[in-house]
């Protein structure tokens, strides 16, 4: 076997998605140690500030740096080559978020066992399942009591439409939880709480060890293997295959805390979760195991230093090898680019990369040539599809303070929207910018750049407007008379596009019930 086919099959590419508090931090970090990657608990702190006040953020993002080198966490596990792409889960949630999804080959989903399913994860879900990412459930925070197993994974199954197949169950919870039971590996892990730093447990036990079972767990070995056994009349059996089409779902138990259950997570993405998956694009499906070199942006971060505009942008790696200096063909300008110091984004540290191979995401130093969703080859004039724009959820209208900045206003804005820092809607019947994002620390974000990068002071005004809908229509003739009739809602994107900007849910169902011929599209591909 070739080296490149080596390296692309040990590439794991995956993100973790959760509702804020669920643990995705604490999880984050305990990979990471698994894997060398970080040395001390606590050092994945950087993010965090988000939560606290914006200003803080702000702070945070003049150091640039920080957040950027979270960004992407590579590091070794096993034979595997992991790629941990940050989902930001606070304030800073963002159409980043979602994009980042489309750049991903698997998602590791984190549960609070006593919550379950919250909003965030919902709809995190629901853009894996635009492409049918396949998933793995992680119920996390099992040293407290929480919600019984069947009944996570019926709230699971009803909420998130994806089966749930246990692969390890647990022994109690809260105070008396014991350990967890591999199904596979047909072994009891006990779990000792003194032991979480050391990050090491007491040796498995087998399944047919009656005596070490009944010395570990008591009495609470028969209820767990009466469990285990009407669990096995409930679930369905593990279909590899339906996991990797994203309809059934993995499951194990843990505390990431604790560090209990970790483990045997990490060992399943990394013998597992799909390595790099096909890509579609416009003409063609192209394959990782290709010679020639492409891969799309996902996502576009300002740099260390604003003043100078350079940002990163990030790269998925879809086919091929990348090569430190090679030359590689931006197919939406038409003409060729030296890459000599694309970096490569490690937990503690960016380095410069000298080969990268599909899964992988480099940083490219970008002036302003680079856009999200730009396609990258060696020649070929491919497009890579899916990589779509999220109606946002909020709206302002942009309160310009000095009505001699309009010029420098509509340039900053047409920018920062192209990076992907928010979108603009132009109203028809108005002069006004309306901004839409999907949380709200994207508008401080453009207002803060806007000043510092733009010298244009804005504030925001609430606007009526609900939510955003793409509008398409193959009968000229229909979409000019809806153009005619409902001139006040509509507006035009940043590229141009018609859009319907609802000023309530219902008014949108009512909308889209008077007139069947029209669509109303919630994504749009960049
Ligand atoms: P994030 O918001 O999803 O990144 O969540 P964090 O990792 O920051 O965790 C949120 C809170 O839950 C923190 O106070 C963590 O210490 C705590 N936490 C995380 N994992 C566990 C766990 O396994 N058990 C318990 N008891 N607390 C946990």
């Amino acid at each position: 076997m070739s080296t490149f086919s080596e390296e692309t099959r040990r590439r794991r590419t995956f993100a973790i998605i959760s509702h804020p508090d669920a643990g995705k931090t604490t999880l984050t970090e305990q990979l990471l140690l698994k894997g060398g990657a970080i040395q001390l608990a606590g050092t994945v702190k950087s993010r965090k500030s988000a939560r606290y006040a914006t200003s803080d953020w702000m702070e945070m993002e003049k150091q640039r740096g920080i957040s950027i080198t979270s960004s992407v966490m590579q590091f070794k596990y096993a034979d595997k080559i992991i790629n941990l792409l940050d989902t930001p889960g606070h304030a800073d949630f963002s159409e980043d978020t979602y994009r980042t999804l489309t750049a991903v080959d698997s998602a590791l989903m984190v549960i609070d066992v006593a919550k379950g399913v919250e909003d965030r994860t919902r709809k995190l879900m629901e853009v894996c399942r635009m492409r049918n990412t396949p998933i793995i459930t992680f119920i996390n925070k099992l040293d407290r009591e929480g919600q019984t197993p069947l009944e996570l994974f019926d709230e699971i199954e009803r909420e998130l439409n994806i089966q749930c197949v246990p692969m390890t169950w647990p022994a109690g919870m809260g105070a008396s939880a014991k350990g967890v039971y591999h199904i596979h590996r047909k072994q009891f892990l006990p779990w000792a709480r003194g032991n979480a730093d050391k990050g090491s447990q007491p040796a498995p036990i087998d399944a047919d060890d009656d005596a070490g079972l009944r010395e570990w767990l008591g009495d609470d070995k028969d209820t767990l293997f009466e469990e285990i056994e009407f669990m096995r009349e409930v679930c369905p059996d593990f279909d590899e295959a339906a996991f990797r089409r994203g309809e059934q779902t993995p499951v194990f138990f843990g505390s990431a805390l604790r560090n209990f259950g970790v483990s045997e997570c990490l060992d399943y993405v990394s013998d597992h979760a799909p390595g790099p998956i096909e890509h579609q694009t416009k003409d063609r499906v192209v394959r990782p195991e290709e010679e020639n070199f492409s891969g799309f942006v996902f996502k576009i971060q300002a740099n260390m230093d604003p003043a100078h505009r350079d940002r990163i942008a990030f790269l998925r790696v879809c086919s091929g090898t990348y090569r430190k200096g090679m030359k590689i063909h931006h197919v939406r300008q038409g003409r060729d680019i030296q890459i000599a110091n694309a970096m490569t984004l490690m937990a503690g540290d960016r380095e410069q990369v000298e080969d990268a191979y599909p899964g992988d995401i480099i940083g490219l130093y970008n002036h302003g040539a680079i856009q999200v969703g730009d396609t990258f080859t060696q020649g070929e004039k491919l497009k890579f599809t899916g990589i779509p724009h999220f109606a946002p959820e909020m709206f302002r209208r942009v309160r310009l303070k000095d009505p001699l900045k309009t010029k420098s206003l509509h340039k900053g804005v047409n920018e920062l929207c192209e990076e992907g820092a928010t979108q603009v809607f132009r109203p028809q019947l108005s002069n006004d910018i309306i901004l839409g994002a999907v949380g709200v620390l994207q508008f401080d974000v453009v207002a803060w750049r806007l000043q510092q990068e733009y010298g244009v002071d804005c504030g925001y005004e609430s606007v009526p407007v609900a939510t955003a809908r793409w509008i398409y229509c193959d009968d000229a003739k229909k979409l000019d008379e809806f153009k005619r009739r409902q001139p006040e809602n509509l507006a035009e994107d940043g590229s141009g596009a018609l859009t319907y900007l609802a000023p309530s849910m219902v008014n949108l169902n009512l909308t889209m019930e008077r007139w069947p011929d029209i669509e109303f599209l919630a994504t749009r591909e960049h």
